[in-house]
């Protein structure tokens, strides 16, 4: 731990001389190696080269986090690691503007760092919701009124997070505002929660302006009542999307979740039909609805 602690100090000084903002961007966090080994590359792509390696167990500092990929310090030496293999450990202190800021969300929760079973409805469950994209990832476009996917993937997470709430969830959301995180992150916060259920919220986009439709996507056959219930719920909701069947999807934050996930697709933002339902209240009122229910629906039958 004293070799870390020297060894943030000493980058402190060294960003102190170079540029100061620089430190405004540091994380303070450490985290734990989750893997047996872990590579620690000179960039954050993996096709860096190795400069050295990690032992599972082994503390490190998280100086920053970007694309899935963490710029960590151990041993007064820095490098970059997959952030996917990261146990983190907050120290409750961190500031706002931080990347990888979720950790004062979670420092601040009331969730407790254990798995805690509950049967039946939505009374105390663990519910993430991750409104699609944000910050620079605006998403996609929509063809008519260039509705922006990531503001309306946030106006229907924070209108599911009231409607959670008022039916007794214990609910966060992985944004609140037009930040960028990470999708690692974003992970990170469904599994550091031990999330019931982890939702991503999208809306969709196609070269084609004819295809319109609501899809939900599983990445785990564990996981496929998931995305069925969540689907028939929104389709009995008032929404006349068109069903467009739930379907596998190899998306990173239902793929790298261990928590049950599932990617909703709520209607094609391409499409003229699509994109003006989807902006008017009344949609995002039935979307949320159905979404609750569904997720009602499907704790119910566990
Ligand atoms: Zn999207």
């Amino acid at each position: 731990m004293n070799k870390v602690l020297i060894g943030i100090v000493m980058l402190m000084s060294i960003s102190q001389t170079l540029s100061p903002p620089a430190l405004q961007a540091s994380t303070d966090a450490e985290a734990v190696v989750a893997a047996d080994h872990l590579n620690v590359r000179k960039i954050d792509s993996i096709s860096a080269p190795v400069i050295g390696s990690v032992r599972g167990g082994e503390i490190l500092s998280v100086l920053s986090e970007r694309n899935g990929w963490a710029h960590i310090e151990i041993h007064g030496k820095t490098g970059w690691v997959s952030a996917v293999y990261l146990k983190k450990r907050g120290n409750g202190k961190r500031e706002k503007h931080d990347e990888a800021g979720i950790w004062n969300v979670v420092a601040n929760r009331s969730f407790s760092t254990q798995e805690v079973r509950r049967s039946g409805g939505l009374n105390g469950k663990r519910i993430v919701i991750d409104p699609g994209h944000g910050g620079v990832d605006r998403g996609a476009k929509g063809a008519f009124h260039s509705t922006l996917e990531s503001e309306l993937t946030l106006r229907t997470g924070l209108l599911a997070a009231e409607k959670l709430r008022a039916a007794g969830a214990i609910v966060m959301m992985t944004r609140m505002n037009n930040d960028y995180f990470s999708l690692a992150n974003r992970v990170f916060q469904s599994e550091s929660v031990f999330a019931d259920a982890f939702i991503s919220i999208h809306y969709n986009s196609s070269l084609r302006p004819d295809v319109s439709g609501l899809s939900t996507f599983y990445n785990k056959s564990v996981d496929q009542e998931l995305a069925q219930s969540i689907q028939e719920g929104i389709l009995n909701g008032g929404t006349n999307l068109q069903d467009s069947g739930v379907k596998f999807g190899d998306y990173y934050v239902i793929r790298e979740n261990q928590r049950p996930s599932a990617l909703i697709e709520l209607g094609f933002l391409s499409n003229r039909h699509d994109e003006l339902k989807a902006e008017t209240q009344d949609f995002q009122e039935n979307a949320v609805s159905g979404i609750v229910i569904g997720l009602e629906n499907y704790f119910n039958q566990r």
